[in-house]
């Protein structure tokens, strides 16, 4: 009966069942005690009242007592509702959300291509939220609404048959009206978020590049932009006002009108002598208490479309597989010597777009310093990129020590692979956090070492307060050339047998990329090393020299060989001397 993804979204339940049972005992109580306190009512003005006597007062006051009773268990049941049932909507998130975070970890340089980080967040946070609310309130709201709903009317029925049916004949049209403006609102809010990112990105997009604004006197058209954007949010917050001043005016008017229809209707039946007035007093009692699962019931079909939608979204994430990951048969590979060779590979991104390389064969011995070239796109990003198995490849095989990296695990095969790129990424925290990354529960000594063969140290206990200096979100309190020594140190600390330096020093200033060239000669001493690098005065010293063109090796050679080959190779080098 059940599709697998409602039995997964069940499923979520299952550790809670104790909970969920409390939760709705809870509910349960909650409704039925106030079910009741009418019924005392209609005792005292029917039953006592009708007949008073001495023991009258006594009764009376026992009354009291039995509905003081019924309130506190009400508050009780209701107390228990909302904070265990929400404490339990509370873990399921956290379950959830927990779930999802692994997961994400899992998913593979190609999912991360594709996705904004802004909108998984908006996942992670929202999404998970909005399930929380359903898996809580959801079970509570339709307990509660039933139970409260069918008691009235069984009791009314039994009270007074035509009075009950004019009483409920209202409730569909209300239960109608507020589903139906319920969801108006819900629209409305929509649309309203979604018009204030457009203010936002808007916002953002103006203030980032106010300096070219400000450059190009372009101030008036900028806010031509901006007002219009302002002005479709204040469209979209009118729509919202209107729907939702339709749905509370309207059900005030419902339940403003619910007891005047009782009060004139019952009050025709008491002079035709059909009803007495403790009756019509209950009724008037019920009518109170039947708004209350009009509103949990409109309330349940929002969160039910709002978790379900936020439930959707989780699974097609979470029935993603990740694109690289270990086969079967995969081992650990403990020690390697880092040869490496790629058989007859080809590459592409996207099924569909060119290759990236093709039929490429290249041969690493271990230790060798091999140096990329060639012009920007070409694909000396990718080819490195392969090897820890970012991406796998479309067709041929990428040995290391002879082994097929498909038949290494994964943990194993990128332990054994050191990156440093471009732009480092640092996390907010301390400088000693940040090298410690390159090998987690290093000793203090241990990231002291990496930091001064990385020639960090010097800078990093000038700093305010040295290793545990905090370096702000992404390194922003330091240099580019600063940052990328960070960055080496955490190699040096992983200690990889291969080492890919890709374009490491492309962005530093003349003086910086001297400091960082230093740190990555002594790193990559003793390695297998793959360097890409812009300036081709950086890499004359490689044992040889990888020129791409096309997806395919073009020439290979030490820097001497390709200069006399006069191909390639010489023509860019001529253009860098030359500037
Ligand atoms: P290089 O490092 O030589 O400048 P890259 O390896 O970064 O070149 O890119 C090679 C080609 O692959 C380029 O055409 C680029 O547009 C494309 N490319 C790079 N990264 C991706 C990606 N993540 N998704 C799709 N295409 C990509
Ligand atoms: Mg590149």
């Amino acid at each position: 009966m059940l599709t697998p993804r409602s039995r997964k979204f069940l499923s979520y339940y299952r550790p809670y069942i104790g909970r969920l049972t409390i939760n709705l005992i809870g509910a349960l109580l909650g409704s039925i005690t106030l079910l009741l306190i009418p019924l005392c009512v209609r005792y005292i003005t029917k039953n006592l009242l009708g007949d008073i006597n001495p023991q009258t007062p006594i009764q009376i006051y026992q009354m009291g007592g039995l509905m003081l009773a019924l309130v506190v268990f009400h508050v009780v049941g209701i107390y228990v509702v909302s904070y265990f049932g929400h404490l339990m909507g509370g873990m399921m998130e956290r379950d959830m959300r927990a779930e999802l975070f692994a997961h994400l970890q899992k998913l593979s340089f190609s999912f991360y291509d594709r996705q904004k980080t802004g909108q998984l967040m908006a996942r992670i946070t929202n999404d998970s939220f909005a399930m929380s609310e359903l898996y809580h309130h959801g079970p509570e709201d339709l307990l509660i609404s039933l139970v409260n709903f069918l008691g009235a009317f069984v009791i009314l029925l039994k009270i007074n048959s035509g009075l009950a049916a004019i009483a409920f004949l209202f409730l569909p049209i209300m239960a109608i009206y507020a589903i139906y403006f319920n969801r108006k609102m819900r629209q409305a809010m929509r649309l309203s978020k979604e018009r204030i990112a457009d203010i936002n990105v808007q916002v953002e997009d103006s203030l980032a590049g106010i300096r070219v604004v400000q450059a190009y006197t372009n101030e008036a058209a900028e806010r031509t932009k901006f007002e219009y954007e302002n002005g479709r949010f204040l469209d979209s917050r009118k729509f919202e006002y209107r729907s939702e001043a339709a749905f509370f005016e309207g059900m005030i008017f419902f339940t403003q009108l619910m007891p005047i229809a009782v009060i004139v209707f019952g009050g025709i039946s008491i002079t035709r002598g059909r009803l007495d007035l403790p009756d019509l007093l209950t009724f008037l009692l019920y009518i109170g208490i039947l708004i209350e699962p009009i509103k949990r019931f409109s309330n349940f079909t929002r969160l039910y479309q709002e978790g379900t939608t936020g439930f959707e979204r989780f699974m097609e994430i979470l029935e993603l597989m990740p694109q690289v990951q270990d086969s079967a048969d995969a081992k650990p590979l403990a020690q390697i010597k880092g040869e490496i060779e790629f058989h007859n590979v080809d590459f592409q991104y996207d099924i569909g777009n060119d290759h990236v390389l093709k039929d490429l064969s290249l041969q690493i011995e271990a230790g060798e310093f091999v140096a990329f070239v060639g012009e920007s796109g070409v694909g000396k990003t990718t080819l490195c990129s392969l090897i820890p198995r970012f991406y796998d490849v479309n067709k041929g095989q990428i040995t290391i020590d002879g082994r097929n990296t498909l038949a290494i695990t994964l943990g194993s095969l990128r332990q054994h692979v050191g990156i440093v790129q471009q732009d480092a990424y640092l996390f907010s925290g301390t400088v000693a956090e940040n090298i410690e990354y390159g090998k987690m529960g290093a000793s203090r000594d241990e990231i002291i070492t990496a930091a001064k063969q990385a020639h960090a140290h010097d800078f990093i206990i000038a700093l305010p307060q040295g290793y545990d200096t905090d370096i702000g979100q992404r390194g922003v309190k330091l240099s580019g050339g600063q940052k990328q020594r960070l960055s080496i140190a955490r190699v040096f600390l992983k200690d990889p047998q291969i080492l890919i330096l890709d374009e490491a020093t492309s962005a530093l200033d003349n003086a910086s990329e001297q400091a960082v060239q230093a740190s990555i000669e002594r790193l990559s001493r003793n390695r297998t090393t793959l360097v890409i690098a812009h300036r081709l005065s950086t890499i004359q010293k490689a044992d040889r020299i990888v020129v791409l063109e096309k997806g395919r090796i073009a020439e290979e050679g030490t820097h001497q060989d390709l200069l006399s080959r006069d191909g390639v190779y010489a023509r860019l080098y001529q253009m860098q001397v030359r500037l």
